[in-house]
């Protein structure tokens, strides 16, 4: 079996995976990207691009591409009541660090574009991956894989791992994971508005006893995500189209939908994991490395905010550099991980246990906090501020 040198593989080329890639780009290093899957991310996850993570987007090639694909742009997220009385709108800030309003387009479709434009810069991607196999070589790491029915190899000098919530290379480095399952699962569902906004808004409804968020899709869609117990769960798989539609008009007074369907149901977890400490040039990024709860559109651009890190930390290397050469890079963009990444990873926590709740009773220090913010700009402000991903 012959075998190929890489100065870096990636195992997982989903959001994480691909973003590193891209973000590579420009570095003149050598990269592989191992994918157990043949077919398309799964569409109902983020797709919400905040305005401070546009620059680092266009930074790597690719903001053009994803306008190119139909990124379509949203201003601020709309708060209503249990009545669907408009409490505040938090705006979107208009500053020159980053874009005047989000950018949408659906997942895959993002993955497909890091992805790629990371390999028309001749990064090699491989997917349909099984029974892959890890091995530690003096100063490498050396991974066997089956692919397309036959065995293949590779080494690479340092190895990243990107495969998502339950990843494989975690479990088998024997890396440890602090995890919180959210009691409710969340209900995805899709559909069209009669009447959406133009310019497009995140509507978020606080119904008396749950949120429940209306966000825009491409092409005039809307995805519309929401709590349930575990109990209902066969209800929304299996009721009608017409018990959809009365069932969000409860909730969302005003709201109405030319078409509904359901979707899937998620259950949440936020978890964080511990910093790799065995023998070796490896790092941990995206939802292996820190699962968010959907709440606050920060999982994906959390994934783009690590590899932009990951990537910096390793512009000083040229391609066929050591592992001696790479540790102490290693060591700089952990230290950085936790400074910066900790404190996001616990507001996104703090916002995922306020949305996991079917008896919210009216959220009533929510709509007191959202209301103070609707008289004091300062507050509004702030909350603009974090809501575009430019503070925490
Ligand atoms: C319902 C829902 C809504 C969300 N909404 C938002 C939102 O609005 N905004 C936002 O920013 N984020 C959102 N997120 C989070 C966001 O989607 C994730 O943070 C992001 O997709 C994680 O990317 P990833 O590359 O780490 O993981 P993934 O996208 O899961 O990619 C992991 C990749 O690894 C591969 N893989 C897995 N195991 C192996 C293995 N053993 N061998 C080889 N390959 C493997 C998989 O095939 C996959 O391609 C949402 C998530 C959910 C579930």
């Amino acid at each position: 079996m012959t075998s190929d040198n890489f100065d870096i593989a990636i195992i997982g080329s989903g959001i994480a995976g691909g973003a590193l890639a891209a973000a590579l780009k420009a570095s003149g290093l050598t990269v592989l990207l191992l994918d157990r899957r043949s077919g398309p991310l799964d569409t109902a996850r983020g797709d919400h691009i905040q305005p401070a993570m546009q620059p680092v987007l266009s930074r790597w090639g690719v903001l053009d591409l994803l306008l190119e694909a139909g990124a379509e742009a949203r201003t601020g997220t709309r708060w209503f009541d249990a009545e669907g009385a408009h409490i505040v709108t938090v705006p979107v800030p208009q500053r020159d660090d980053c874009a005047g309003a989000f950018l949408f387009l659906n997942h895959e479709k993002i993955a497909d574009i890091l992805l790629g434009s990371a390999q028309e810069a001749g990064a090699v991607n491989i997917t349909g991956v099984s029974d892959w196999l890890l091995e530690r070589l003096a100063g490498s790491w050396r991974i066997e894989w089956q692919a397309e029915g036959r065995p293949r190899a590779a080494t690479c000098t340092m190895l990243v791992a990107a495969d998502g919530t339950a990843s494989t290379v975690r479990s088998r480095l024997n890396i440890g994971l602090d995890r919180h399952r959210y009691q409710y699962p969340i209900a995805v569902l899709y559909g069209r508005q009669q009447s959406a906004t133009e310019p497009r808004t995140l509507d978020v409804y606080l119904a008396h006893e749950r949120m429940v968020s209306l966000i825009p899709r491409t092409g005039g869609e809307t995805k519309v995500g929401f709590p349930v117990s575990p109990e209902d769960i066969a209800f929304w798989k299996t009721e009608s189209e017409e018990s959809l539609h009365r069932r969000l008009a409860e909730w969302c007074p005003g709201v109405s939908f030319e078409s509904l369907a359901f979707g899937a149901i998620y259950p949440p977890v936020s978890q964080q994991s511990a910093s790799y400490q065995g023998e070796g040039a490896f790092a941990l990024i995206g939802d292996a490395r820190h699962a968010m709860h959907p709440a606050r559109s920060m999982g994906m651009n959390t994934c783009f905010r690590v590899a932009d890190q990951l990537a910096e930390s390793l512009s000083g290397l040229k391609s066929g550099f050591s592992e001696a050469q790479v540790l102490p890079l290693l060591s700089e963009f952990e230290a950085r991980f936790a400074q910066e990444l900790t404190p996001r990873l616990a507001e996104n926590h703090a916002a995922g246990l306020q949305m996991d709740t079917i008896a919210g009773s009216g959220f009533i220090a929510l709509k007191t906090q959202l209301r103070s913010a609707a008289e004091d700009t300062r507050i509004l402000n702030a909350m603009a501020l974090k809501a575009a991903g430019l503070t925490v």
